[in-house]
């Protein structure tokens, strides 16, 4: 199932529990031992609630006012276990920056069991038997960006993990300078990742390896469990999710930065965010992590890149589900995408119906966006209201000569539109974001709770979750990015 096709269980209402009433559950500790390890959180010195996300409380039935006690800030720092929980670290491998590396895993994160088909992990809460070098821990910044963030992908209708709560310590990290540690409690109904399988392929451990792949058509596909070719189809499915999540990432302007296989999720969701950016001046060649030194995961690259990480989970999968099978799938895999992207993009270009010959008319407008100097958010929420009148959307653009040509393709385009003027723009505007999580605004939030200062992080998290909305209160986060800040790298230590 989606993830944001899960209903929220309007049952929590009438029965929400107290955290001495949850009762956890371990389904991935049914698995052969190899795939992990169990490993006690090691809780942070002197925690404090920062944030914690009554939506997510209520996926898991947990009674909001229970968010606000001790007991609470003891859970979510490792430090209290409520009935059933069973906590562990998971093994994967993975290619990183198409290097393999054979022996990853849960290095930071802890599993503490699952509720209504969520996994909760405490990522930041110690070391594990995969930390290999690293101290386990997860810094403040870090920490409120991956909070945040996911909260933002859910807003914005994209597929991707949640979180229920951030907290914050007094406890020294030292990444390039002391910093202090935070944890995240995020959740997710599938923490399995392409890595997950290369590591079971690549030690051919092929008993650990079925049992993983049949684990996961349970969790994510349950509804392939009975069908003869439920193997294939399960890898049919994984590609389509893959594709459709990219297309989705290209369409909003997300930048990942980090699409390491074990990074990729065989739910379809978007994971792990580390140095990741939307774009802020348009720009196909943008790199948001400063290790990357030659765009591997530049933000026009990645649906390439995705479909080499799949190519390396057909590699690990084929022990098990025919090699010719899965490359025929692939083979769809450049079609499939092509088809989200257009799906995407009509939506935000305000077209009833798309067809295969939009595609030019996008292309051209990227064509265009690139080198204009156009803030991305900003331009397709300005044209959400456009209605012939060039002037606010030229006004965005470095040049008007590839604009100009634009629009006159765009409006010969419009013509084919059934609906009138005010339907097109109701429409647009739920397609194109007002606001995105910029880094920018989220560093604004860091450096604000540095100096233990947490009202922006609750404001961006009002934005985060109804990024179509107005907002007149936060207006100056609508515009463009402050030049200085403009299509920043950041680094991956985290
Ligand atoms: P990431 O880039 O955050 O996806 O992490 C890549 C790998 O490094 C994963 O196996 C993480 O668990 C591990 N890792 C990252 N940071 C740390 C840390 N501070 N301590 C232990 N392991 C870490
Ligand atoms: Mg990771």
């Amino acid at each position: 199932m989606s993830l944001l096709e899960v209903p929220l269980s309007f049952d929590c209402y009438d029965n929400p529990m107290k955290l001495n009433e949850l009762k956890l559950t371990n389904p991935y500790l049914d698995l052969p031992q190899e795939c992990h390890d169990r490993v006690k959180p090691s809780p942070l010195n002197e925690p404090f609630l920062i944030h914690a996300n009554p939506y997510v409380a209520r996926l898991l039935d947990i009674d909001e006012e229970e968010l606000y006690t001790q007991d609470f800030v003891r859970f979510v720092n490792g430090d209290y276990h409520p009935q059933g929980s069973d906590t562990f670290a998971m093994c994967y491998a993975g290619h990183q920056f198409g290097h393999f590396v054979p022996r990853l895993g849960d290095g930071r994160a802890i599993n503490i069991g699952t509720v209504n088909g969520w996994h909760l992990q405490l990522k930041g809460a110690g070391q594990t038997k995969y930390s290999r070098s690293g101290d386990g821990r997860a810094v403040l910044r870090s920490s409120i960006r991956e909070y945040l963030m996911s909260e933002a992908m859910y807003g914005l209708g994209i597929e991707t993990t949640r979180a229920l709560a951030i907290i914050g310590s007094n406890h020294s990290v030292y990444r390039q300078e002391w910093e202090k540690g935070a944890i995240v409690l995020r959740v997710s109904p599938s923490w399995v990742r392409f890595g997950t399988f290369e590591y079971f392929a690549h030690k051919k451990k092929y008993k650990e390896h079925e049992a993983l792949i049949d684990y996961a058509i349970a969790e994510s596909y349950p509804h392939l469990e009975t069908e003869a070719d439920k193997y294939i189809l399960f890898f049919t499915e994984v590609v389509g999710k893959t594709a459709r999540l990219l297309a989705k990432w290209q369409a909003v302007g997300f930048n990942h930065g980090v699409m390491n296989t074990d990074n990729m999720s065989i739910h379809g969701l978007t994971i792990d965010y580390g140095p990741y950016a939307f774009l802020d001046i348009y720009d196909q060649n943008n790199i948001c992590n400063h290790t990357d030194q030659y765009g591997r995961y530049s933000f026009g690259n990645q649906p390439n890149v995705a479909d080499w990480n799949l190519r390396a989970l057909m590699t690990a999968l084929s022990p098990v589900i025919s090699i010719e099978k899965m490359e025929k799938v692939m083979g769809h895999y450049g079609r499939l995408y092509t088809r989200a992207y257009l799906y995407e993009m009509g939506r935000k270009l305000g077209f009833e119906r798309v067809n295969e010959d939009d595609l030019e008319l996008i292309h051209q407008l990227l064509g265009a966006l690139q080198g204009l100097n156009v803030d991305y958010t900003l331009f397709f929420r300005t044209l959400s209201r456009y209605d012939g009148e060039r002037k606010e959307i030229l006004s965005l653009c470095l040049y008007h000569g590839p604009m100009n040509d634009w629009l006159d393709a765009y409006d010969e385009r419009l013509k084919e539109n059934k609906e009138g003027v005010q339907a097109r723009h109701e429409a647009m505007l739920k397609a194109n974001p007002k606001y995105v999580l910029k880094n920018y605004m989220l560093q604004e939030a860091i450096d604000a709770a540095e100096r233990e200062e947490y009202a922006l992080v609750d404001d961006l998290f009002k934005i985060a979750q109804d990024p179509f909305a107005e907002h007149p209160e936060y207006e100056r986060w609508a515009g463009e990015t402050p030049e200085e800040f403009r299509n920043a790298k950041l680094s991956c230590s985290s």
